[in-house]
């Protein structure tokens, strides 16, 4: 048989109808003749509410029993989904991460999948099952405790299960009809993509744009997973929505191709640090063990005089997700505290925001940073730090700037026009 991965996002199943127009769209594929693996989010709102509850409960949190808290939304769906298809006649049933098994590391909050063993399921659709509900964004570990993938992850379980079983394709419906040139929620000109390159969406993804989580885009680049992204609420067929695929398959040459936005950023500033050898990995090594996701980093280097000598420092700035401000706080102070690094002062500042413009285009045209900042300056946005790849460019700023900033270089780049 014929099977299709076809994935459900929070807003798509936030309520019982929602969740019966879902089971609609399952159904028409079952008439098709597929078999149908359905992964299903939580209802919209309730991942956040189960990370509050447990943020209040327990600041820096266990993350073992931060994921038995927060993948239980999943489950929630995952059974309704299943009534629901079983109402319509449907031969359904739901799957928690633990029961197919999907095996993932034991990375709490943000695992990996390790392996999904097609066994049980299989022998379910050989028995007439149509449609194998599974909860998305959770798996098991190795010791047998219950992990999710980081938010976004029930994109990253469909594009694994559209790879694991073989699937004909991989259909992410979500509140949007596609992948635009940037989030139409901010710019009302935001263009829809017929098409993106996976290398595109990559960083477009981990820079913020949310509606594909990065690792999804990974493993679909990886195992050559035709995935696509449509809208739960129109009626659709074969060529709606976005196609993620190969950059050969694209005619598009601009430079930019997509503007991303990341709100939640915050900087820090560790003053007056020593420069010598061995000072950037005696701060960052204790971040990354406190699980602290530093994005850009910079140093300034300056002179300071000293009882009459003078001594080379530095100031170095980073940035990471605001929520792990007290984390990457408690690894400095505790680092400061038994000698591995010194420094006067941790300035945080916490209204930022980071916009990139991403183009595989950029490899072949130059000027684009000029362009990028022009745009930005005439609009009389500072920058904070700059940070560059082959194919992206970021800045971070005043968070009060960034939706001007996206829409400015939306302008800039020509986005809303076309090819
Ligand atoms: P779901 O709950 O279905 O997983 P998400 O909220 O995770 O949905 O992702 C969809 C959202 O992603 C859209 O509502 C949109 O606001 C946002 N988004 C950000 N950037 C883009 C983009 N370039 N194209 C489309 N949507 C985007
Ligand atoms: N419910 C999880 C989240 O909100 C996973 C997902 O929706 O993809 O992050
Ligand atoms: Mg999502």
């Amino acid at each position: 048989m014929p099977l299709l991965v076809m994935k459900f996002g929070g807003t798509s199943v936030a309520d019982l109808e929602r969740i019966a127009n879902a089971a609609q769209k399952v159904k028409r594929e079952v008439a098709r003749g597929y078999d149908v693996i359905v992964i299903v989010s939580a209802m919209s709102g309730r991942t956040n509410e189960l990370v509050g509850w447990v943020e209040e409960t327990s600041p820096l949190y266990d993350a073992r029993e931060y994921d038995a808290v927060v993948s239980s939304g999943e489950n929630v769906t995952a059974g309704l989904m299943s009534l629901t298809l079983q109402e319509m006649g449907v031969p359904a049933r739901s799957w928690q991460g633990w029961q197919v098994p999907i095996q993932t590391t034991s990375q709490h909050a943000s695992a990996r999948f390790v392996d999904i063993p097609r066994d049980n399921i299989d022998q379910k659709f050989a028995e007439g099952m149509k449609v194998a509900v599974v909860a998305g964004f959770q798996g098991v570990s190795p010791e047998g405790r219950i992990t999710t993938l980081g938010r976004g992850g029930s994109d990253t379980t469909a594009v694994a299960f559209a790879a694991a079983f073989g699937a004909e394709r991989c259909d992410i419906y979500t509140d949007v009809d596609g992948i635009y040139t940037t989030d139409p929620r901010i710019s009302t000109k935001a263009r829809k993509l017929e098409k993106i390159a996976f290398e595109e969406m990559l960083e477009l993804a981990s820079l913020g744009a949310k509606v594909l989580q990065t690792r999804s885009v990974e493993l679909a680049m990886r195992y050559k997973v035709r995935l696509r992204v449509l809208s739960s609420f129109e009626d659709s067929d074969e060529n709606s929505g976005t196609l993620v695929c190969d950059e050969e398959e694209i005619m598009e040459s601009k430079a930019v191709s997509g503007v991303a936005y990341s709100r939640d950023e915050a900087k820090l500033t560790l003053v007056t640090v020593e420069d010598r050898p061995g000072v950037a990995s005696a701060i960052f090594g204790p971040l990354a063990e406190a699980g602290v996701n530093v994005d850009m980093i910079v140093q300034n280097i300056s002179e300071k005089d000293y009882e009459g000598r003078t001594f080379a420092v530095t100031d170095m700035t980073f940035s990471c997700p605001t929520n792990q401000v007290a984390r990457a706080r408690k690894a400095m102070e505790d680092a400061r505290a038994n000698g591995q690094i010194a420094y006067e002062e941790l300035v945080e500042d916490t209204d930022v925001a980071k916009v990139s413009v991403v183009g595989i285009g950029m490899r072949s045209h130059t000027g684009v940073a000029a362009k990028m900042f022009q745009a930005l300056a005439a609009e009389g946005i500072n920058i904070k730090v700059i940070t560059t790849s082959e194919i992206k460019i970021s800045v971070l700023i005043d968070r009060k700037y960034m939706e001007l900033a996206v829409q400015a270089l939306h302008d800039a780049f020509e986005l809303e026009a076309g090819a």
